[in-house]
């Protein structure tokens, strides 16, 4: 008799954590349980009795793989009426070749995952057979399918981790993309402020007037519309910086540019959103008025000559009032293919010095002189 089992378990046994999709079967705990055809039947039974976990044994002929023998065939065939008489002192051989069914031969080096597949393909009586794993040639291995399936849902287990990970990450990457763009944007929208507006004043630069200049320009000479720009200059402001010096001049202008904005969106009203105020100059600054006419536009450059002399700053030396004023020239037109944006400014700037002529702190209309 030649019974002979190799301790099960002898292949490395890999952690869950270690199975992979790529994870083959000699990853696996395989059963080595080898036994000689000649054995008999009875020993055989023994043998399953004494390891309860033993899905089946290798059949061997001299050492030569034969086949396999579950132990679930095994027992149904010894439990058949006259099972154990007929079979338990006749070598396993005689049952092996009466109940002999289709084997499931797989190389060490099939994937878990595939041999999970190719067992749970098997015909329903055939489901729960052991595989036989085929290491080496002529070293074979018995594995419970229960075994592949619990590899099977330990592999799905770490893929759906891995997967989430990788959304996990994805998203990751997808909000910090977002956060860069947001600061991209922001950067790009600081960037366009400061290229458009007064480093001291905070309004709109001259480069940026005459860009929305040239715009309004065109558009309202399509849609004939009418056009107003006032300009405003702070009267005797030399004589500021010389009387309280520089930095008193500079929180001056500060706060003259805001207060025209103030005035302007409040005269203008609804229409406030289209107008724009710029620096003009050192002490100059323009207000572009589109859709509005020369009428309003007069009272808006009042309220800003008002607004700005309320502010009561202190401007001493000058010799038309006490506080700091304004003088401001008006010009309107409805923009025409003969008259050119230069003639708006250069009306503008006319009122503007007949005002300081008139005595200042004063609002001029004037008119576009088209012959030159
Ligand atoms: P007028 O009533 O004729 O306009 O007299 P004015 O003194 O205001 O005119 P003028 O052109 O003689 O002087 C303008 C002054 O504005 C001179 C210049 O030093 C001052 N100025 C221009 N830009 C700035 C600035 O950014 N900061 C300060 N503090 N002063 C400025
Ligand atoms: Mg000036
Ligand atoms: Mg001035």
């Amino acid at each position: 008799m030649s019974v002979e089992f190799i301790a099960p378990y002898n292949s490395p046994q890999k952690t869950p954590e270690n199975l992979s999709l790529e994870s083959t079967l000699k990853d696996l705990a395989v059963f080595n349980f080898q036994v000689e055809s000649s054995s008999l039947a009875k020993d055989v039974a023994r043998l399953f009795q004494a390891h309860p976990l033993l899905p089946g044994v290798i059949l061997t002929v001299n050492g030569e793989f034969l086949g396999m023998i579950s132990r679930r065939r095994f027992m149904e065939r010894m439990s058949r009426p006259y099972g154990v008489d007929i079979f338990a002192d006749r070598p396993i051989k005689a049952l092996y070749q009466i109940d002999q069914t289709e084997l499931l031969i797989l190389p060490g080096i099939a994937l878990i995952v595939m041999a999970a597949q190719r067992a749970v393909q098997r015909p329903p009586e055939l489901l729960y057979e052991p595989i036989v794993v085929q290491l080496e040639p002529q070293v074979y291995r018995l594995l419970d399918v229960h075994q592949v399936l619990v590899a099977l849902s330990q592999i799905h287990q770490q893929a759906t981790w891995y997967i989430s990970e990788l959304y996990y990450n994805l998203s990751v990457t997808q909000s910090e993309l977002e956060a860069a763009n947001f600061q991209l944007k922001a950067a790009n929208s600081e960037l366009y402020r400061l290229a458009n507006s007064d480093g001291l004043t905070q309004v709109a630069n001259r480069h940026c007037f005459n860009e929305y200049l040239e715009k309004e320009w065109q558009q309202l000479g399509e849609a004939g519309a009418e056009l107003s720009l006032i300009l405003c200059d702070i009267d005797f402001f030399k004589k500021y910086n010389d009387t309280y010096g520089h930095q008193a001049g500079d929180a001056c202008l500060q706060q003259v540019a805001k207060t025209i904005v103030e005035a302007v969106n409040y005269a203008a009203g609804e229409v406030s959103e289209e107008t724009m105020v710029a620096r003009y100059g050192g002490e100059e600054f323009a207000v572009i008025l589109p859709r509005i006419a020369s009428d309003f536009a007069v009272s808006i450059a009042e309220e800003i000559r008002v607004w700005v002399k309320k502010l009561e700053i202190e401007n001493i030396k000058s010799p038309v009032s006490c506080w700091v004023t304004l003088s401001l020239g008006v010009a309107s037109t409805v923009p025409r293919p003969e008259t050119s944006k230069k003639d708006l400014i250069a009306a503008a700037d006319r009122s503007l010095y007949q005002a300081k002529d008139a005595g200042r702190d004063r609002v001029i209309l004037g008119a576009i002189k088209l012959d030159k």
